[in-house]
């Protein structure tokens, strides 16, 4: 794909928030929040006393206000790093926020505490405040692993040990992958590059050059595969000891902890990998036609993040911005007017960011000021397509938090396995409007080839990475695992996932994984395979659904905040999700596609293999 600088998207406006950092409007609502904090700091005191329901709700109300003022500074700073990572003013700022946040978490903690250890009936009479009974799903939901808490004083002391305990681990990870050199043959040279630098390497369009960078990488993680596997021994290992400690009343699983943030049951999750392993094979083999496309006949660990293979010289011309919008406004609005109104307001209001710019920080987001709840769409646009379908993705989520603007603040925040539900869809409903209007079949291939690295990377890299830590946790209940076993596991784990269609597998991805050392999280991986399969569900759902699908869409994302994944399927999709139904359709849907690349790899005359 050729991309000509001369296109960009425009700079956004961010001044109907605020003018500046040292807009006046921005210093008083820090000093608002100043104000909140004090007399959170004095309200916490009542909370063990004879008040301690008034003074909890009273607390709750500040601390939605406190977080609203807090996030929209911190939101705006953040617009303003992207654009230009050397703001000096929001470089200062930034700093400042970092305190403040700080005494925003400890001013709030007593209150956390307390409505995790409060009685039933407190609880009812916190929840009975018209404005703090909007919290009750978050309230109950989190009460549900009550059973696990331990005494007020065996929690603070477990939060203090753990810095320098299981987060100290996490921490390692971050230190051993910034300081790590490896080796690269590049060109004739063998060159001495950080990570970052050589898994940037992996995207090459060369082989020989991507193969290197993998070779480099195993040999730089092999090397420190001691302190590795001592990091995750101990973070598996100081997870285990707490579930054992949290089981008095009843036994605590190492998977309770992450479906639980996830707002889903282990039945869904059970059933959701059964269904993805009994259909491993459908994507098996969009693995190996994307290594036929390479002219291969198996797929290699340094393929896994490669681009499209260029098998059509033609030059695709860069689309403009404007055009581009045009695009995506009209694929939303085949579901419905409104989603096509919502794009074109984004772009007249310059509520989207795709200028180019030496100082811009890669990558795309959307985000949400709190004050106003307007949007704001962040990338960097040069007219390819995937610059497109980008901003597609980007639309969607932003879109999500549109439909959500009237909500309570407590009712807005949905977990992961449901925040790329919108994003999915809009990027779905744009690649297919732009395979239609593909003109050549390279464009159709980059776009396809895409879509399958992702459908790929989803239904069989995630539980891989699922298979390994489950794997690791069960093992390590016996004893630590050396580094041969963490190695035989992660092998066992490619081998089961991708049979055959994988050339050797990589053997050292538990040690160079960061998600394996989030100390914070767990199992962060099968979230991905959830929000995959949950939003293309969604998204099938609408070929058959009809004119009432867009009322039910829109009243599907405007409950992910206060339901269950389950509860949420149930009601609007009429799917059970602990059941296989729902996961097997969707599965289903994926076929075609995959049909369709087999094809266009028959006309552009690419050899079987
Ligand atoms: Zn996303």
């Amino acid at each position: 794909m050729t991309v000509d600088v001369e296109i960009s998207g425009p700079s956004w406006d961010l001044q109907s928030e605020y003018n500046g950092c040292e807009d006046p409007q921005l210093r008083s609502d820090l000093q608002e929040l100043e104000t909140i904090l004090t007399a959170v700091e004095a309200l916490n005191a009542n909370l063990s006393g004879p008040d301690a329901i008034s003074a909890a709700q009273k607390i709750a109300i500040h601390a939605e206000h406190a977080g609203n003022l807090l996030g929209n500074v911190y939101t705006y700073t953040n617009c303003l790093l992207s654009v230009d990572s050397q703001n000096d003013a929001a470089l200062k700022l930034d700093g400042s926020l970092q305190s403040y946040s700080k005494r925003f978490g400890d001013c709030f903690e007593p209150l956390a505490q307390f409505v995790d250890s409060a009685s039933d009936e407190q609880i009812e009479q916190y929840l009975a405040h018209p404005q703090v009974q909007t919290q009750a799903f978050q309230v109950h939901h989190g009460r549900k692993r009550r059973h696990e808490n331990l005494s007020l004083s065996q929690e603070s002391l477990v939060n203090g040990l753990s810095q320098d305990g299981i987060h100290a681990w996490g921490q390692l990870y971050n230190q051993l992958s910034s300081s790590l050199s490896c080796a690269i043959q590049v060109g004739n040279e063998t060159q001495t590059m950080g990570v970052a630098a050589a898994n940037k390497l992996l995207m090459d369009v060369s082989e020989h050059q991507r193969e290197a960078a993998w070779r480099g990488l195993t040999d730089a993680w092999q090397s420190q595969e001691q302190s590795c596997s001592a990091a995750l021994n101990a973070i598996a290992g100081w997870r285990l000891e707490m579930c054992k400690q949290r089981s008095r009343e009843k036994p605590v699983h190492f998977l309770d902890a992450p479906t639980h943030a996830s707002r889903l049951t282990r039945q869904t999750l059970a059933t959701l990998l059964d269904v993805s392993e009994e259909n491993k094979t459908e994507s098996q083999r969009a693995t190996a036609l994307m290594a036929r496309a390479y002219g291969k006949e198996k797929f290699a660990p340094w393929d896994l993040v490669a681009p499209a293979p260029v098998l059509d010289a033609s030059p695709t011309e860069p689309m403009a911005f404007d055009k581009a919008i045009k695009i995506i406004a009209d694929a939303y609005g085949e579901v419905d007017g409104e989603m096509a109104d919502f794009v074109h307001m984004m772009a007249r209001n310059n509520w989207i960011e795709g200028s180019v710019g030496p100082r811009k920080r890669p990558g795309a987001y959307a985000t949400t000021f709190p004050k106003s709840r307007a949007q704001r769409v962040y990338s960097t646009y040069t007219g390819g397509q995937l610059d497109i379908v980008t901003l597609a993705h980007e639309l969607g989520h932003a879109f999500h938090s549109h439909v959500m603007r009237d909500l309570p603040d407590s009712q807005r925040s949905y977990g992961m396995s449901l925040a790329e539900t919108a994003s999915t869809f809009g990027e779905a409903l744009v690649r297919d409007a732009l395979l239609e209007r593909s003109t050549s079949p390279q464009q159709k291939l980059n776009i396809i080839w895409e879509e399958l690295r992702s459908h790929t990377g989803f239904m069989l890299n995630i539980p891989t990475r699922f298979e390994f830590e489950k794997g690791l946790y069960e093992a390590r209940q016996e004893r630590p695992q050396q580094p041969q076993e963490m190695k035989a596991m992660m092998r066992q784990a490619w081998q089961n996932w991708y049979g055959d269609v994988l050339a050797e597998p990589d053997e050292m991805f538990w040690a160079s994984k960061l998600h394996f050392y989030i100390s914070g999280l767990s199992f962060y991986n099968f979230p991905y395979l959830f929000g995959y399969l949950f939003s293309s569900g969604v998204y099938a759902r609408r070929q058959i659904s009809g004119p009432g699908f867009y009322d039910r869409y829109v009243a599907l994302l405007c409950d992910t905040g206060r339901m269950t994944a389950e509860d949420i399927a149930r009601q609007h999709l009429d799917a059970d999700l602990e059941q296989p139904e729902f996961w097997q359709d969707t599965v289903d849907s994926f076929t075609p596609r995959i049909d369709a690349f087999e094809a266009l790899l028959d006309e552009l005359g690419v050899a079987a293999n």
